[in-house]
């Protein structure tokens, strides 16, 4: 069987430790405080890969962890950060929260993704000199690593989707139009890897089509292949269905073109709503010729496009990919689905959980939310400051600073942000 969907753990790298070092050499008097930064922790990539049609390479890794960075030394020097960690994905693969089922990001263009990002270095003692405070005897640990459950599903990005029943010739259509090479047989469910091909009809017109596992009856219903398939075409602009029209597996296509919409409208009424052009296939076959005559009517009296082909002999082929390529001209692009997620705690805390520790002047406030509010944040944008400030007046944190007795103009760290008190 093939992935198209799957659940992933994965963790950034914690940033490394600052260290408390001072510099003592004979013969040189001013030896100061000279504790380095810790390293960055690796963050957690997602990036596209054309020559993935399915999540496999997936299937029997769940856990991916970048490393961290390394801690910080002496004589003011950095720990090397951990190096990212790169997973790559077929192109429209959906990340989404494994908890809200929330989507956090497709992977729809070619921009790679940070699913989690490294913690940061903490900071060496040197950083906390100031000319009131020559000997600071402490260091901050590293910020851990983001992490995150998700999961993981394919929708690909195809113009056009192919439908139909097993064995009708929807792979050999795709490979006689195509490069796709989907495999080729006389049975029923062939194809197990969605492909999909460029079908080009010159250097300017070209639309992706995409083979997918065939539908067979009460898929929609849970039973055996179909309905995990057919998320792979939810975004295609239109779906090309091909219809067994030769009567030579005593198939009505009447009949099977219902079925299918059928199942289409119950897996997803929206899909079912995706425009239709239909191909009637194996036309070098015919051996009932009143039933495929009797199916262009019916298509006709609903106004669908119907276009007679045979894949195996490429009659009929051209004014089907003309036909195809006109109707998607006008059509809406693919879709791209928004991201849902927002990672900012909803809540504002309470100062509670946060700790204030108190050296001279200097104030480090730590503490699980806040360093996951902080995350959120752009500290170079102003709306999210603004924002960032009045969480720590209503949750009570300049409260708690008063309360340790901070004086205006002493310095509050809070992690990687440091900032002055004002009154
Ligand atoms: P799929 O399951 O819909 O992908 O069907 P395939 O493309 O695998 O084709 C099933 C069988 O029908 C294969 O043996 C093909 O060679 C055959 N076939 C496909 N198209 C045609 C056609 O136009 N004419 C004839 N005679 N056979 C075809
Ligand atoms: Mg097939």
């Amino acid at each position: 069987m093939f992935a198209d969907s799957t659940k992933l753990y994965v963790k950034a790298g914690n940033g490394g430790d600052g260290a408390i070092s001072f510099r003592r050499e004979k013969y040189v008097p001013a030896g100061g405080p000279d504790g380095g930064d810790g390293g960055k922790g690796g963050d957690i990539v997602f990036v596209t890969a054309e020559n993935l049609n399915t999540l496999a390479d997936l299937r029997f890794k769940h856990k991916f962890l970048a490393p961290n960075g390394e801690n910080g030394k002496g004589g003011k020097m950095y720990g090397k950060s951990g190096e990212d960690l790169i997973i790559k994905v077929p192109k429209g693969t959906v990340i989404k929260d494994a908890e809200s089922g929330k989507i956090i990001k497709d992977m729809s263009d070619d921009e790679p993704f940070i699913l989690a990002k490294g913690g940061k270095g903490g900071w060496g003692n040197r950083h906390f000199a100031t000319p009131t405070r020559q000997c600071p005897r402490f260091a901050r640990p590293g910020i851990p690593g983001e992490e995150r459950e998700v999961i993981l599903e394919l929708k690909l990005i195809a113009d056009v989707g192919l439908i139909g029943f097993p064995n009708v010739g929807k792979s050999t259509l795709l490979s006689s139009v195509s490069g796709a090479r989907p495999k080729i047989a006389n049975y029923h469910f062939t194809t197990l890897t969605p492909s999909l091909g460029v079908v080009s009809l010159d250097a300017e017109q070209s639309f992706v089509m995409a083979d997918i596992p065939g539908i067979i009856e009460g898929a929609s219903d849970g039973l055996g292949l179909g309905h995990e398939f057919l998320r792979h075409i939810e975004r295609c602009r239109l779906l090309l269905h091909i219809v067994d029209v030769s009567g030579c597996e005593g198939r009505n296509p009447i009949e099977d073109f219902e079925t299918i919409n059928k199942e289409l409208t119950a897996f997803s009424p929206l899909l079912a709503s995706c425009p239709q052009v239909v191909a009637g296939n194996k036309a070098d076959l015919l051996t009932e010729p009143e039933q495929a005559q009797a199916f262009r009517r019916y298509l006709e009296e609903k106004g669908i496009a119907y276009y007679e082909i045979s894949a195996a002999t490429r009659t009929g082929m051209k004014e089907l990919l003309y036909g195809i390529y006109g109707r998607i001209k006008d059509l809406p692009p693919v879709k791209v689905y928004e991201s849902e997620y927002e990672d900012i705690p909803k809540e504002i805390p309470k100062a509670e959980d946060v700790t204030v520790q108190k050296y001279d002047h200097l104030y480090i406030v730590e503490g699980d939310w806040l360093l996951k509010l902080m995350r959120g944040i752009n500290f170079d944008d102003y709306e999210s400051l603004q924002y960032f400030q009045k969480v720590l007046k209503v949750s009570g944190i300049i409260d708690k600073l008063r309360q340790a007795g901070i004086q205006e103009g002493d310095t509050v760290s809070m992690y990687d942000f440091e900032f002055d008190f004002v009154l």
